[in-house]
């Protein structure tokens, strides 16, 4: 039998970040990846001959700085500047688009000047806010049962950075803090244009309207995130989200870890209450000292070790995490670029957004709460050929949209309802960019269920688990268990199930391995 320092389950971008950051302390690491390359929800994959996308995450708007630093991601060939952020434009439908450019709309365009001057005003306030939020991506929750040294200094900080804000700014974080976003956005905008855009940032991945109570804690996720250096910035990655992969794998395997992809794991080997090892669909069983688990929490307890080796109550709170995702992903292979009405060739190269108002992504919020898809989703759409001409052949171009909602558990079934719903989606389409229908070469219209199977994400959840105030921080994944350490000792938790959540961001990956050192003194 084979052994090793660690083991990680799962190739996904947070489990090959554990693996580097572990093995740059010279431990030997093993990557077992289900799938036949790693990368997870964050490959580049060809969807059509010649066509190539991010075939899930397209937008790189929250990878941590400490692991660009850890993993020494530049020298392998990630670099981003001002000059690859890219701006998101609200569309409409018979007038101009607003456009927020620069990190997260530093300067706006296509709004009056009162509106400008308003968004300064509440863009910096954002800013500030989620910037409290900040420090506790990168460090494990508190822990309440007893806060050690190293916890309360951290925890020091963030008090610090409340008091920094002054008595009336700390009085207005805490009141709006589980606000929904909707009644913020009416209290300080106008233009339903620029409200609609934020109502869909804040909403994008959960199960949660803009009118939804806490409805804006999204947006303050958003915003606690960076992108080359910037807070709010977002990239659409040259080559793809597998680029950033290919740099994080190429940091992993100068460390030194050694990856096997096609290799799913079936079983973690409990002895004693402690992990030991684990074994392949095939038999074949792995020894190490410490298991890292990079993929869902549910899968890990409830599939991989089973009710044997844990207690009811810990069981049940594992069943309990709500995680049925309500983002699809559609990829169209064009045979021109889409004219997008009101869109210069600048917003073409950006994140252009479907969602003219807070009602009108609330309306399509409506359905999902009762099984039904929205007849008229929202969505976030990417030409990410128009940067990258490789990515399609030449004349052609690659349209990447994440559209909502369409609910995990459809009423009427997903093999009945996808073609109405690509139908709903492409309708929408249409509306915005007249023509593109007929340009169509290749449609991929992915559904939660078709995530879940083939990137073994439960419930296609964009952060395998709902991100919502009860599930966040010292209740991620469960509560009391937050640290990434588990009931089972020597398993740890390394995805995007725990603290902080989903997103490109390599922080769950990083802290779990942080916490594994700690752990060896
Ligand atoms: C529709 C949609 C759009 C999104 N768009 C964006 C976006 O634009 N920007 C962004 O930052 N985020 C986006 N996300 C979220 C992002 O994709 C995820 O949060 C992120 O990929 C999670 O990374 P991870 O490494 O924790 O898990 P994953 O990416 O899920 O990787 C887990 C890996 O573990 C492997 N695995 C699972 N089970 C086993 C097993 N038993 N044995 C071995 N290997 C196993 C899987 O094959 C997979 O490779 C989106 C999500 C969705 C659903």
């Amino acid at each position: 039998m084979t052994s090793f320092d660690c083991i990680v389950i799962g190739g996904g971008h947070n489990g090959l970040v554990a693996a580097a950051t572990l093995a740059k302390t010279g431990r030997r690491v093993l990557v077992l990846e289900a799938a036949n390359e790693v990368g997870g929800a964050a490959r580049t994959e060809e969807f059509a001959p010649g066509f190539r996308t991010s075939s899930i995450a397209h937008l790189l708007n929250r990878l941590h700085p400490d692991v660009v630093k850890t993993l020494e991601l530049e020298k392998h060939g990630l670099r981003f500047n001002r000059a690859d952020f890219v701006p998101s434009v609200a569309l409409s439908r018979d007038g101009p688009a607003l456009m927020l450019h620069g990190a997260y709309g530093e300067v706006l365009t296509g709004a009056s000047p009162t509106e400008q001057s308003a968004w300064k005003a509440l863009r910096a306030q954002l800013l500030r806010y989620a910037g409290i939020l900040k420090p506790f991506l990168s460090r494990r929750p508190p822990d309440l049962a007893g806060v050690s040294l190293l916890e309360a200094a951290s925890l020091g900080q963030a008090a610090l950075g409340l008091k920094k804000l002054g008595k009336e700014d700390m009085r207005d974080f805490l009141r709006v803090l589980l606000m929904n976003v909707a009644d913020l956005l009416d209290e300080q905008l106008e233009d339903i244009r620029l409200k609609g855009l934020l109502a869909f940032d804040a909403t994008l991945g959960s199960h949660l309207g803009p009118r939804s109570p806490t409805s804006l804690l999204g947006l303050y996720y958003r915003l606690a995130g960076e992108a080359g250096g910037m807070a709010g910035a977002q990239i659409v990655p040259q080559g793809g989200m597998g680029a950033v992969i290919a740099a994080i794998r190429a940091s992993a395997e100068k460390a030194g870890v050694s990856i096997r992809v096609s290799s799913p794991v079936t079983r973690i080997i409990v002895e004693k209450g402690r992990a030991v090892g684990v074994a392949l669909d095939t038999g074949e069983e792995m020894r190490a000292r410490t298991i890292v688990s990079a993929i869902n929490p549910a899968t890990t307890f409830l599939h991989l070790i089973g009710p044997r080796e844990i207690d009811t109550g810990f069981t049940r709170k594992v069943k309990n995490i709500r995680m049925k995702g309500d983002a699809a992903k559609l990829n169209l292979a064009l045979d021109r670029p889409p004219q997008f009405t009101g869109v210069d060739a600048t917003g073409h190269k950006g994140r252009l957004v479907i969602a003219p108002s807070p009602d009108h992504v609330e309306r399509a919020f409506n359905p999902s709460k009762y099984g039904e898809f929205s007849p008229e989703p929202v969505m976030e759409i990417t030409l990410p050929s128009l940067a990258d001409p490789s990515l399609a052949p030449d004349g052609a171009c690659v349209l990447s949209a994440v559209v909502q909602y369409a609910p995990y558990a459809l009423k009427q079934g997903w093999n009945v309802g996808k073609p109405k719903f690509r139908e709903a989606v492409m309708a929408q389409l249409e509306a915005y960019a007249p023509g593109v229908g007929k340009s169509v070469v290749h449609a991929e219209l992915l559904t939660p269920a078709d995530i879940e199977t083939r990137y073994r994400m439960p419930g296609g959840h964009w952060h395998h688990g709902e991100l919502q105030a009860d599930q966040m921080l010292v209740s991620r994944p469960v509560s009391g268990w937050s640290g990434y350490d588990t009931p089972i000792l020597g398993l740890f938790l390394g995805g995007a199930g725990s603290h902080p959540g989903g997103g490109v961001s390599g922080a769950p990956g990083l802290n779990a391995a942080r916490r594994v050192l700690a752990m060896k003194g």
